[in-house]
């Protein structure tokens, strides 16, 4: 029988490449939801070809285009976020795909979780805001929460058929595009340049992230909780060829690391296929194309975020929910030239110094906290000198 599949974010870079993956395999995947928050040109060409049961556009003034385009088809067209959260629990679906960007995703997780879907979980910023509420969760409702995300992946991989206990984990880290770059140059980058990523080719926010180091900061939080972990059990490791996608050391000292070629493609179909592997055309990494792998320490004074996310880890509650508020309106602000590269660990840290902290957090409470964080972190924004 063949998988059938809810992907949200359909238009994004993980979603696209999904709908790529799934490609490949005719007999195996089939396509129940798609959904896409702006992209409705796109949206609207992705169900024609796959003709899945429903389709959302977030943006509800885009409904009127996708459902006159949509009409001669036997397709369920919807808008606005709510629906994203009720078309996820369509009986028809094994396995949801969340691809979603930032806080956007977390409803639609919880949503999917508790009408009993399988995850295939891209959206780390779910698990970073209320990751402890997720993955119990899922455990109550016996439904897999798979890490789309690569380094996770990777830990994941390392994990298979293993019953030990973990030591510790290095999640390893490109370290950006600004790797080798100073406060001076850092001071006044440009978007367009923070945009370009060496390694991987990704969306904006996370294209962003990856340069500020808030990513592995995300990361690292995401780790905790999809492995339950000790905040002092994870480790990040700057390896600038992105070829060792992570590692997993056991107690007995032993590491074991999943490498490849840097390609979502990979993870995607891991999470989809899971346990079992399908045989690929992907190009095959070549040791001698790699003659020297290398691992650094990340430079925290430099990318502040970083320490930033683990401070955020260690205080655990909602702290990390705000943080990642007011990570996420930073970035925004960046990318609209209201902020500049290194005005972003600044609001980051001011948010998190002044939205009041609950410990035992309920959904409300996380809903609560991001719109605080939100509200004060423009404020911050509007304040710099710039
Ligand atoms: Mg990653």
């Amino acid at each position: 029988m063949k998988k059938r599949l809810a992907i949200l974010g359909s238009t994004g870079s993980i979603g696209t490449q999904a709908l790529e993956v799934i490609d490949r395999y005719p007999g195996r995947f089939e396509i129940t939801v798609l959904t896409a928050n702006n992209n409705v040109k796109l949206l609207i060409q992705q169900a024609i070809k796959y003709q899945p049961a429903e389709v959302v556009i977030a943006n509800e003034s885009k409904f009127g285009e996708l459902s006159g385009a949509l009409s001669g088809y036997p397709v369920r067209v919807y808008s606005g976020y709510e629906a994203v959260e009720k078309v996820v629990q369509n009986e028809n679906i094994d396995m949801v795909l969340s691809a979603l960007v930032g806080y956007s995703g977390l409803m639609p997780a919880i949503s999917a979780i508790k009408s009993g879907k399988d995850i295939a979980l891209a959206n780390k910023e779910s698990l970073v805001i209320a990751g402890e509420l997720i993955t119990k969760m899922a455990s109550e409702k016996n439904v897999l929460l798979i890490p789309v995300d690569s380094e996770h992946s990777a830990v994941f991989q390392c994990l298979a058929g293993e019953l030990n206990a973990i030591e510790k984990i290095y999640l390893t880290a490109s370290g950006g595009p600004f790797l080798e770059k100073n406060n001076d140059f850092l001071k006044n980058v440009s978007s367009g340049e923070a945009l370009k990523h060496p390694n991987w080719d990704m969306g904006a926010k996370i294209s962003i992230d990856s340069a500020t180091l808030m990513n592995k900061g995300l990361e690292a939080i995401e780790a905790r909780w999809l492995f339950n972990l000790e905040p002092t059990q994870i480790e990040v490791i700057v390896h600038p060829q992105s070829i060792v996608h992570s590692l997993v050391q056991f107690e007995d000292g032993s590491i074991k690391a999943q490498m490849g070629l840097p390609d979502m493609k990979l993870p995607i179909l891991y999470a989809f296929s899971y346990p079992e592997r399908l045989k690929t055309d992907f190009p095959r990494f070549s040791f001698t194309d790699y003659p020297s792998l290398t691992f650094e320490a990340p430079d925290t004074d430099r990318f502040k975020n970083l320490e930033l996310a683990y401070e955020a880890m260690y205080a655990g509650g909602t702290m990390p929910c705000v943080m990642n508020a007011a990570n996420e309106v930073a970035v925004e602000a960046f990318l609209g030239s209201r902020a500049g590269f290194l005005d972003i660990p600044l609001i980051v840290e001011k948010t998190m110094r002044k939205v009041s902290l609950v410990r035992q957090p309920s959904l409300d409470d996380y809903r609560e906290s991001d719109r605080e964080a939100r509200l004060y972190a423009e404020e911050v924004i509007g304040n710099l000198n710039r």
